[in-house]
């Protein structure tokens, strides 16, 4: 980020679009006006951005367009005059993660959710890499939280019963020569960002570790801290485990405003009754600007920028590493693209990072993740071209690679700032908020981190002592697919149900099924819930065999009608019932 003084910033926005007014405010850039473009808006606010100012408020308008907190569909008193010593709002992985972290205090907790679960934002839109870093400058928050994060996954996983794989990155170079000098360059940056073991390995020694590469490669940059994890599953764990200490979770409860005095957050408004919280923790992902605004603190705008990724059938692809991805510079006959890869972030003015090809946790492949800037902050379609953008450039790397090979697509929006950074901090006008904002990636790596932060400060505001009680080890749900041919019989013999296998693409049972749904923060009784937390429905065949099956497990257990369960919470039928229900939850 340039070091612009606002003579220059007004002289740069202007040239984006003279019907801009720009002025400086409280230390911030603001922008205001109407226009009809959202690609101008959005290049006014990354004009605008210098590293000598607070931040960009962006309050240019789209015209005939509204980009507030939407309304939820119902209201009730179920929040009303709850008095938390801290209220998280969101429930991503910082929300989850935060709350958790709290309970270590003596503090009484509330985590409000938007929507029907937790991690339906961003958290459950990723690729789940826990990253490196290599890509990160000095002086930005991200760096210092991710590598902090990244040190903190093996135990937190350990404790909260999360598959993790650290496995590495690797960047791919065609010239052994270009590998060379572009590695030599990255290892400085690794030495700088404290990133240990990062090495260039000819081909032969980097298909000792990984056989999937591509026949052009001639040498890899490998970076053992590289891993990956399911970043929901981990959510929900987290989210489960301060549960089990004591948080109260509230899901369908959007913040909707807030009422300060005095320079402090006194009550915050929901669809649920008014709350008064003593802290209120903003981890609310892609709307956190619209919290720092209710909360007089706002110094920074949110704009979404989509990703989409390709999920591949887990028989046709099978990687060692959990990431790779060519390098920007590698030219290649018939395909110049290649992922926009750490390296090429490390290097360029390039937005996305990691990548390229990503081995989940649980064996699939995803191809992606593109990154294109939009207006709407929850647009999740997945549309044809951004899918053969990312087939084109991916075949590069998986050069077996064929659309027919793709068995589902999802995209998700990164809640970015205009500095590009995230907003991890104290509240500057407002004494009772922390903000934890513009978590864009590497926002799953560094999740732990921020939450270590933003409790320990909550705890500081509020003189709270730590909690002796903290039990931070939670067990997840048997993965049955994952035991070998004893541990099944053992469990089946301990529980039957464990032995009637529901989804045949994924082999998953019953078993795991009701135990998610009984669970501490219980699925919420929904089939996306039950498809987070245990993955049926996640297979080759997409849940078209067990999803009515699904479905009569989660009415059998909630002793409701099979026509009440939804997909995704109220509103979300599937089947034809009383045309008057609206669904559980
Ligand atoms: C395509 C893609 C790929 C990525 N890949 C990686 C990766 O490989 N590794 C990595 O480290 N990071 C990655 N990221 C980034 C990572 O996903 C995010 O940084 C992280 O999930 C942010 O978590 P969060 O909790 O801040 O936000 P979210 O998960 O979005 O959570 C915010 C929550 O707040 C809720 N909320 C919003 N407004 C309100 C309100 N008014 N009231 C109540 N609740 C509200 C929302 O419903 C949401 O659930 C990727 C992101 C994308 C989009």
């Amino acid at each position: 980020m340039k070091n612009k003084d606002i003579k220059k910033i007004i002289k740069d926005v202007c040239q984006v679009s003279p019907d801009i007014k720009t002025e400086l405010k409280d230390g911030c850039v603001v922008l205001s006006g109407e226009l009809d473009d959202w690609q101008t808006i959005y290049e006014a606010g990354a004009a605008a951005a210098s590293k000598r100012y607070l931040g960009v408020i962006n309050n240019v308008r789209l015209k005939g367009k509204s980009d507030g907190i939407p309304v939820p569909d119902f209201f009730d008193e179920a929040a009303e005059g709850l008095k938390p010593d801290v209220l998280v709002i969101g429930g991503g992985i910082v929300g989850a993660a935060c709350a958790r972290e709290l309970k270590k205090y003596n503090l009484d907790v509330l985590l409000t959710e938007k929507s029907y679960d937790v991690a339906t934002g961003a958290s459950g839109r990723n690729d789940g890499c826990v990253h490196v870093g290599i890509d990160l400058h000095k002086g930005q928050q991200k760096l210092i939280y991710n590598g902090r994060g990244n040190a903190m996954y093996d135990g937190l996983c350990k404790d909260l019963d999360v598959a993790l794989e650290k496995k590495g990155h690797m960047i791919l170079f065609k010239s052994n020569a270009e590998g060379r000098f572009f590695s030599a360059l990255m290892k400085l940056r690794a030495k700088q960002n404290g990133i240990p073991g990062v090495k260039y390995l000819p081909r032969e020694e980097a298909l000792k570790i990984e056989t999937g590469l591509p026949s052009w490669c001639s040498g890899v940059l490998y970076m053992p801290i590289g891993g990956i994890v399911s970043p929901y599953k981990l959510t929900v764990a987290l989210a489960e485990n301060a549960a089990q200490n004591g948080a109260k979770i509230l899901l369908n409860t959007t913040v909707l405003g807030m009422k300060t005095e005095n320079g402090k957050i006194v009550s915050v408004k929901t669809n649920r009754g008014t709350i008064y919280p003593k802290v209120v923790i903003n981890a609310a992902g892609i709307y956190a600007d619209k919290i720092a605004e209710f909360a007089d603190d706002r110094t920074f705008t949110i704009h979404p920028r989509k990703g989409t990724n390709l999920i591949l059938d887990k028989k046709r692809f099978d990687y060692a590493v959990t990431s790779i991805t060519k390098s920007p510079f590698t030219k290649l006959k018939n395909n110049l693209g290649g992922a926009e890869s750490m390296l090429a972030s490390a290097t360029s003015k390039s937005h996305t990072k990691g990548g390229g090809i990503v081995r989940t946790i649980d064996g699939n492949v995803l191809v992606g993740p593109n990154a294109r800037e939009i207006f709407e902050r929850e647009d999740y379609a997945t549309d044809n071209a951004d899918i053969d953008e990312i087939i084109n450039k991916q075949k590069a790397t998986a050069e077996k690679l064929t659309r027919g090979d793709v068995i589902t697509y999802f995209s998700g929006t990164r809640a970015a700032t205009y500095e590009e950074d995230f907003v991890v901090r104290k509240g500057i006008r407002t004494k009772n908020i922390i903000e934890t904002a513009g978590i864009q990636s590497p926002g799953i790596t560094a999740a732990p981190a921020i939450a270590e932060d933003a409790a320990k400060w909550a705890a500081e505001m509020l003189k709270a002592g730590k909690n002796p009680s903290f039990d931070g080890i939670r067990r997840g749900v048997p993965h049955l697919a994952q035991m070998d041919a004893m541990e099944r019989d053992a469990l089946i013999k301990k529980n039957p149900d464990y032995g009637i296998i529901v989804c045949r693409c994924e082999e998953i049972s019953k078993g795991e099924i009701l135990d998610a749904l009984r669970s501490p923060l219980p699925a919420a009784g929904t089939v996306d819930g039950i498809k987070r937390r245990v993955r049926p429905g996640m297979g080759r065949c997409q849940g078209g065999f067990c999803m009515p099956l699904v479905v009569k497990i989660i009415a059998d257990e909630l002793g409701i009608p099979e026509a009440e369960v939804t997909k995704a919470g109220r509103g979300s039928l599937l089947l034809y019932g009383d045309k008057n229900a609206e669904g559980v939850n």
